[in-house]
C-alpha cells in the first residue's frame, strides 16, 4: 500500500525555537490518537507530519478523519507516494486522480521541490506532469489561477508524492503545550463548547461534573460520561472528577436566603474545582459562562464567584451568542447529547428570584452559616475518578 496522510502544521512551524518541542508533541498526540486504526509510522519533517500505514489492514480513512481532528493540524490529504521520475510522477497522478481529473473542468499542476537535487525545477515538474495529463484528458482546459482541481506534486527526500486539495484541519495549538486547566463540565451546550475552545489553544483538560443524588439520575450522569467521551477525539484521553454535591446543595437550601442559592452553590463549585487543579497541577478553571445568559451570569455575580477563585477563570464563550455556541456544539458533536433532557443539579432547587446584583459582603455574610471546610473536605472525599479516552 503506497497510500499515506501527509499533515501540515499550523500555528507550530511560527514559534521559533520552541519550534521543534511542538512538532515532537504533536508527532506523538498524532501517533497517540492513531493506536485503534493500525500500525503506523508517524515522523515529522519539512512542517509536515507522514502518516505511513504499516499493514495492509490499516483503516485509512478512520485515521485520516482522526488525523483532522488533532490540535495543531491546519490541513491534511491523503497522498499517493511514488518513485522520484518524471514519468512515474505521471503515472501516479493519472490513476490516482484519474476520477477528479475525469470530472473537472479545468485544472493544474502545481509542485513542490524540496529535493534540490531532482533534475528538474518545480515548474518544468508541473509543465511536464500537466502535459501529459492533458493529452489523457483532453476536455481539460488549465486554469492557473482558480481551477477546479488542483494536482499536487512534492518531490521530498525518499519519495514524491501526489495529491488532490487537502482539507482543513482542527487548526489550533497541540494538546499539552499549554498545560492543564479544569473545565467545569456540566451536562449542558455551553461548557462543552467551552472545553473544545480552551483544549484547542493547547490545554490539558481536567474535567470536574458536580451531581446531586437522588435529585439528580443517573441518567444524567451518563450524559455527562458520553459528552466527555464526544470531547476525547479533539480533546485527547481525560479524566472525569465527579464530585457529590448534594450535601452542600441542602445546606446551602437550609441555611442561605433563597435568592442567593445559585451565587453560593457557584463559590462552592469553583472552590472544588480548584482543589482539584491542586491535586492535578491544572493552571486555570473553565467555565460555559456568558455574559447575561443566565442571573449567575451578570458581571456583578462572576465578580461574586471570581473572588474564591486564586486561579484564572477562562471563559471562552463570555461574548457569544447562544446561536454562536450551539453552532461549535453542533460542529464538535456534543449538541445532540447536550439536549437529552435530564436533569443537572443547577436546576435542582433553582430560585424563584435570584439575585442578579449580589454584594460580596452581603455574600460572605450568608455563608459564614455554613462550615465551608467540612463541605468541601466531604465533597471532594467522595470524588470519584472515571477516564475517558476514544476505544470506549
Ligand atoms: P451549560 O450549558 O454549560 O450547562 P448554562 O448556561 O446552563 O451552561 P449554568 O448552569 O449557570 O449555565 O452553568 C454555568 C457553568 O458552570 C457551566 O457552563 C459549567 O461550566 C459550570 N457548571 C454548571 N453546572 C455544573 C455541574 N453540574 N458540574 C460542573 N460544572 C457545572
Ligand atoms: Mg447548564
Amino acid at each position: 500500500m503506497n497510500e499515506i496522510i501527509l499533515l501540515k502544521l499550523g500555528e507550530v512551524v511560527l514559534k521559533g525555537l520552541n519550534r521543534r518541542s511542538f512538532e515532537d508533541k504533536l508527532t506523538s498526540n498524532v501517533r497517540r490518537r492513531l493506536t485503534h486504526y493500525g500500525s503506523f509510522r508517524v515522523y515529522s519533517k519539512q512542517s509536515t507530519i507522514y502518516v505511513e500505514p504499516q499493514e495492509e489492514d490499516c483503516d485509512l480513512d478512520g485515521a485520516y478523519a482522526a488525523c483532522r481532528q488533532v490540535f495543531g493540524i491546519v490541513a491534511a490529504t491523503r497522498a499517493r507516494s511514488c518513485p522520484k521520475d518524471k514519468d512515474a510522477i505521471f503515472h501516479c497522478a493519472r490513476n490516482y486522480l484519474g476520477a477528479q481529473l475525469q470530472a473537472a473542468r479545468t485544472f493544474k499542476v502545481e509542485t513542490k521541490r524540496a529535493d534540490k537535487k531532482f533534475p528538474m525545477n518545480s515548474m518544468e515538474i508541473s509543465q511536464y506532469v500537466g502535459g501529459l495529463l492533458h493529452d489523457e484528458y483532453p476536455h481539460l482546459k488549465v486554469d492557473v489561477h482558480a481551477p477546479e482541481l488542483c494536482v499536487h506534486v512534492e518531490v521530498r527526500e525518499k519519495a514524491a508524492y501526489v495529491h488532490g486539495p487537502s482539507e482543513s484541519g482542527a487548526g489550533g495549538l497541540p494538546i499539552g503545550m499549554g498545560g492543564t486547566a479544569v473545565s467545569l463540565l456540566s451536562g449542558g451546550i455551553d461548557s462543552p463548547a467551552a472545553s473544545y475552545m480552551i483544549a484547542k489553544r493547547g490545554v490539558k483538560l481536567e474535567l470536574v461534573h458536580f451531581y446531586s443524588p437522588p435529585y439528580t439520575s443517573p441518567q444524567a450522569l451518563d450524559k455527562v460520561l458520553r459528552l466527555a467521551r464526544e470531547l476525547t477525539p479533539w480533546c485527547g484521553r481525560m479524566t472525569l472528577h465527579i464530585i457529590p454535591f448534594t450535601e452542600i446543595q441542602e445546606a446551602i437550601r437550609a441555611g442561605c436566603p433563597e435568592d442567593h442559592f445559585t451565587l453560593i452553590m457557584r463559590r462552592f463549585m469553583m472552590r472544588l474545582a480548584q482543589a482539584v487543579a491542586a491535586r492535578t497541577g491544572a493552571k486555570a478553571l473553565v467555565t460555559g459562562e456568558s455574559l447575561g445568559q443566565v442571573a449567575s451570569q451578570t458581571m456583578d455575580a462572576l465578580a461574586v464567584s471570581d473572588a474564591v477563585c486564586s486561579l484564572p477563570v477562562l471563559r471562552p464563550v463570555i461574548g457569544m451568542d447562544k446561536t454562536e455556541i450551539i453552532a461549535i456544539a453542533r460542529r464538535i458533536g456534543t449538541f445532540d447529547t447536550s439536549i437529552l433532557p435530564y436533569e443537572d443539579c443547577c436546576t435542582v432547587f433553582t430560585p424563584r428570584h435570584p439575585k442578579t446584583h449580589p454584594h460580596l459582603d452581603e455574600v460572605a455574610a450568608y455563608e459564614k452559616a455554613l462550615d465551608i471546610e467540612g463541605l468541601t473536605a466531604r465533597a471532594l472525599e467522595g470524588a470519584e475518578r472515571r477516564t475517558v479516552s476514544m476505544g470506549d
